[in-house]
């Protein structure tokens, strides 16, 4: 079977539509030929300038791997009948190089195909598998439908990309890669979903104004910073921790009951309080103070809201108690069940005992 010569193909070639319109040419796309016949080779190599492809034709099967790698073809053509290696085994290593499959490729054979090679190939790996030297004009336009198509490919990709590298930066606070305000929300409500047990830990740096005001604000940011990390660096996986603003910040603790929760607590209480940010210009001493609250599950009346109150609230407590401490939250009734406060409620004697007046005797926040 021999090509037929190239020369009249141009005119052809440029006289058939496209199936479909591609997205906007990204400069001229490199196709590799490894092809070891050489009239054939050349043959191929010139139909491919022909189109507008850069090509490269190469003879050696082992060669292939490599080239891969330097030249970075958009698309591979592959003859399956290469000598001291079967095509296939090439087309099957070179997907294994390339498991998202970005760079097509379509297997070539002189000789007419039967239907098992054809399938055998396409599980290789290949994306098209071609009976080329007769149909130039076929080759000519699986050549684009698979460029046509990696194109798409790699638009879809790149978009993929932007939305993960946007949904990063819409969750991470700027100045110190913790999770921001918005992130932890999610966070305590898939914990609520979920109805599991955990600690909220809210963390203030304590006097930080001074820090400001002694070093200037660019330490100040330094300082936090290293909070940040020595925060995050005390933090076990599963855990979260986030920036809630300014010198605030809060601490998510898996599973955690008033026991545990304390314990962590007093952990991150310790790793900042041993930290000397003088090497960033900063004091040598600092300390942060924090309250906790927990989440009991069982208690139907919580709110993600409540929660982060109460833990404020604590923490509150450990500022005006002298700072570089811990305080638990009170547990606002909240062990109690509805229906156990309820019962209570309409067992006491009361001139009013509508549904509304049992309501009211409810914790606060609960009766909405
Ligand atoms: P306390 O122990 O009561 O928490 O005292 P404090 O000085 O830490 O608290 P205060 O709320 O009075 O001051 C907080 C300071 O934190 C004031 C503010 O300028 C500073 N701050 C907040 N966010 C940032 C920031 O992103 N960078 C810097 N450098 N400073 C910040
Ligand atoms: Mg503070
Ligand atoms: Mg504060």
């Amino acid at each position: 079977m021999s090509l037929p010569s190239v020369s009249i193909l141009p005119g052809l070639v440029s006289s058939r539509p496209l199936s479909s319109s591609p997205p906007v040419t990204e400069g001229i796309s490199r196709v590799l030929l490894v092809h070891t016949e050489p009239g054939r080779r050349h043959a191929l190599q010139e139909l491919l300038v022909d189109d507008g492809y850069d090509c490269l034709g190469v003879s050696d099967a082992d060669e292939v791997l490599r080239l891969v790698a330097e030249y970075e073809p958009d698309l591979i053509l592959l003859a399956t009948d290469l000598p001291g290696a079967c095509g296939l085994e090439v087309c099957g290593e070179l997907r294994a190089g390339d498991l998202q499959g970005q760079t097509p490729i379509i297997l070539l054979s002189e000789d007419s195909i039967d239907e098992e090679e054809v399938a055998r190939g396409l599980l290789a790996g290949a994306d098209d598998f071609v009976w080329a030297p007769d149909r130039p004009i076929e080759l000519s336009a699986r050549i684009r439908v698979q460029l046509r198509n990696k194109r798409y490919r790699d638009a879809l990709r790149r978009l993929r990309n932007e939305r993960d590298h946007l949904r990063r930066e819409t969750a991470i606070d700027p100045l110190t890669g913790l999770l921001n305000r918005r992130s932890l929300e999610q966070v305590i409500l898939k914990h609520f979903e979920a109805r599991e047990r955990f600690a909220v830990l809210f963390a203030d740096v304590d006097h930080f104004k001074s820090v400001n005001d002694r070093f200037g604000h660019d330490v100040g940011d330094r300082v936090l910073k290293a909070v940040a990390e020595r925060l995050k660096a005390a933090v076990r996986p599963g855990d979260a921790s986030a920036r809630y603003g300014g010198e605030e910040f809060v601490l998510v603790v898996a599973g955690a009951g008033p026991e545990s929760a304390r314990i962590v607590a007093e952990r991150h209480r310790k790793a900042i309080e041993s930290m000397d940010a003088s090497e960033l210009g900063g004091p040598e001493h600092l300390t942060i103070s924090i309250g906790v609250a927990i989440h009991d599950p069982r208690n139907s009346l919580q709110t993600p809201d409540r929660l982060v109150r109460n833990a404020d609230a604590a923490l509150y407590t450990a500022k005006r108690s002298g700072r570089n401490r811990v305080e638990m939250a009170e547990p606002d009734d909240e062990p109690r069940l509805v229906g156990e406060i309820a019962a209570e409620a309409l067992r006491r004697p009361s001139n009013d005992s509508s549904v509304s007046a049992v309501i009211r005797t409810l914790p606060s926040g609960g009766g909405a």
